[in-house]
């Protein structure tokens, strides 16, 4: 029988890698018009959720906002919509918190608080009575407050704010993130339940400096102030196995990062974790000023806002643009290969 000669293996891999180049521009165009498509269904959308009114500084953004910015593991950026503008990210500085707590304590964290999703508010003192001042989580206010005293170790909170700014940065790989010092100011003056979670812990012995220390730390974390890509820049090293891509730095070990995912994906929306996890299928943190990061391990770190929150106070179209984006690129953590 006479066939076609079988190609030389130069042939073969040339082909492959033809192959290869354009599959990667296949995904590069499909992710970049997945998100193009994405902001523009959002422009349209009518309910767009309530802004956060407890500071005047969030009560003041506009509810049209909304950006995106994806980082892909081979580094690859896309996005859309306001991608470059700052906003106030909240409660996701509470990743970042706990990740120093992480690195500096280990596991002796988990003896002052859970690891459980709490199913109350992000702010709710209910729990903390019948559990003995251990909040269920290092994502509710209550833990968050606790990872800041240990993160503060007794040290002034003047320079561990600096050195929350500096790790951010660093993560980021960007000197130009700030923190916005009115927000944080506002934070102070309007944080009533905040104190009294932190006092509340104080009587069960959960706090081991002083409150006023912790809960500066605390509003100062809160009042980080990053765009979109900024916020997708810093979550790298949590799709990446720990590593930091542009210095190599090990973060924290492979292990932990699987971790914090797991925590993200369970406690990371509050009392909506269960439905963020049911619609969208991957790890995230929100924030009340209407940010998420969202960690698809292995493949890309997602940062998304826009301002205006559903009833657990979670960004609406945030969420609804997360579950378009794991509906077009399979990436829910559930869905088999
Ligand atoms: N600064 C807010 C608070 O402590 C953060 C809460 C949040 O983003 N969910 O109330």
């Amino acid at each position: 029988m006479r066939g076609r000669p079988a190609p030389a293996p130069e042939r073969l891999a040339a082909l492959r890698l033809r192959l290869a180049l354009a599959k990667r521009r296949h995904t590069i165009r499909s992710l970049a018009a997945i998100l193009a498509r994405i902001a523009t269904e959002m422009a349209g959308e009518i309910d767009r959720g309530t802004v956060a009114d407890y500071i005047p500084s969030l009560a003041r953004v506009s509810p049209a906002h909304f950006g995106i910015a994806l980082v892909d593991a081979q580094g690859r950026e896309y996005a859309a919509g306001e991608a470059e503008m700052p906003f106030s990210i909240q409660s996701v500085s509470k990743v970042f918190t706990l990740t120093m707590a992480l690195r500096l304590h280990g596991d002796a964290l988990w003896h002052r608080v859970g690891r459980e999703p709490s199913g109350s508010a992000f702010n709710s003192i209910v729990q903390l009575e019948s559990e003995q001042g251990i909040p269920r989580n290092p994502f509710i206010n209550a833990g968050a407050i606790v990872v800041s005293d240990v993160v503060l170790a007794g040290a002034d909170p003047r320079e561990t704010i600096g050195d929350v700014l500096a790790f951010v940065r660093r993560l980021a790989s960007d000197e130009r993130i700030t923190i916005d010092r009115d927000v944080a100011h506002s934070e102070a003056v309007t944080g009533f339940r905040n104190v009294a979670l932190a006092n509340y812990m104080k009587s069960f012995g959960n706090m081991s400096g002083d409150v006023e220390g912790a809960l500066k730390l605390y509003f100062h974390q809160c009042a980080l102030a990053l765009s979109c890509r900024q916020l997708a820049r810093a979550g790298r090293y949590l799709m990446l196995d720990g590593r930091h891509p542009d210095s190599d730095e090990q973060v924290v070990s492979p292990l932990l990062a699987r971790r914090i995912n797991a925590l993200m994906l369970l406690c990371g929306h509050y009392d909506g974790s269960g439905e963020f996890a049911y619609r969208v299928g991957i790890p995230g943190k929100s924030g009340v000023g209407g940010g998420i990061l969202a960690i698809v391990p292995g493949k890309a770190s997602i940062a998304v806002w826009s301002p205006g929150l559903n009833e657990r106070g979670n960004s609406r179209l945030g969420t609804l643009a997360l579950e378009r984006l794991a509906a077009a690129t399979g990436w829910s953590v559930f869905e088999g290969a």
